[in-house]
């Protein structure tokens, strides 16, 4: 059986790599880009450029859209609502769970199935073993399309509700981010003391790498058990042991003139668990005061 056609519609790094994966795989591919000149790659690896998001959507039932945010799939197929009825949109673009759940209303609107999803690889790493996807949304549609998606990524689904492989995305990327400012704000911090990034890196990356054995003798999931049921050990490193260090590392960004938010961020949730009485707990209490914010 010959692969079944797929449409990529935004051709950003992600489109691009996602366009070469199913191509690799032996897909009929069809693009469209609001630039079209950022076809011309792809176009020369085999796509086919088509004329119009109209043209782009009638050429196959799966829609895979790559795309900045959601408004940008309502500017590229507000025109093209027509050709959408009997195909399944697959969003692969960021944006917020309101947005999404709106968007798989409004193709439901045209008689379209969708899917949203979040690539948690970036482009480079795109259709190699190394890359996974979440989905969630119309699961029927997912399973019709779950072969030609897997070359994408091994995919996941997460169930009915789009938002779930949004925040997915968004909850990696909320970690992410924040573990990037820290390395960043501790970089500016020994760097006062003339300590170069150069020699930092290297070293904190020894800390980050040992996070999880640090964290969760028995794993990862363990530790996630213990914070579901609403269970916060503390032996070894408990929260006022941690609101102390918190307020060390404020007090030294501010005598070393760097810039202070993100640790007064993290000390504000030390002193809030220690100030709802759970001083003696460690450090995944914090989320209670996260989850319900003063
Ligand atoms: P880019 O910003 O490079 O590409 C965005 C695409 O959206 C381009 O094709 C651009 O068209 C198009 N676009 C934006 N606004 C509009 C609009 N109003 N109308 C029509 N087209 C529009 O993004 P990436 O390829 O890097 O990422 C795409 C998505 O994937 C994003 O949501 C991103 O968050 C997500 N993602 C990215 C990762 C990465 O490492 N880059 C990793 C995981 C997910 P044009 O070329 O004309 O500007």
């Amino acid at each position: 059986m010959s692969a079944t056609p797929v449409t990529v519609i935004g051709l950003g790094p992600m489109g691009q790599a996602m366009v070469r994966a199913l191509l690799a795989a032996g897909h009929p591919v069809t693009v469209w880009n609001r630039t079209p000149s950022r076809a011309e790659g792809v176009v020369a690896d085999g796509a086919r450029l088509a004329a119009s998001p109209a043209d782009a959507v009638a050429a196959g039932d799966l829609v895979i859209l790559s795309l900045t945010d959601y408004q940008a799939m309502w500017d590229v197929l507000g025109g093209a609502t027509a050709r959408l009825a009997g195909r399944t949109l697959v969003n692969l673009s960021s944006d917020t769970p309101d947005k999404t759940r709106e968007a798989a209303a409004w193709a439901r609107s045209h008689s379209a199935s969708f899917v949203a999803g979040g690539v948690m690889v970036p482009a480079p790493m795109v259709g190699t073993d190394r890359a996974y996807v979440y989905y969630s949304g119309d699961a029927e549609a997912f399973d019709a399309h779950r072969a030609a998606l897997a070359h994408l990524g091994e995919p996941s689904f997460l169930g009915d509700d789009p938002a779930r492989a949004q925040l997915m995305y968004q909850a990696h990327l909320d970690a992410f981010l924040t573990t990037l400012s820290g390395i960043a704000h501790a970089t500016a911090l020994v760097g006062s003391a003339g300590i170069t990034a150069e020699e930092f890196l290297p070293e904190v990356m020894r800390l980050i790498g040992a996070i999880p054995d640090m964290l969760a003798a028995d794993g990862v999931a363990a530790l996630g058990a213990l914070i579901d049921r609403g269970e916060h050990p503390g032996e070894g490193a408990d929260n006022v042991m941690l609101g102390a260090t918190a307020d060390h590392i404020v007090a030294s960004s501010r005598s070393a003139g760097v810039d202070t938010a993100l640790p007064r961020a993290v000390q504000a949730h030390y002193h809030r668990a220690i100030d709802d009485g759970h001083g003696a707990d460690g450090w995944t209490r914090i989320v209670d005061g996260i989850r319900a914010p003063a």
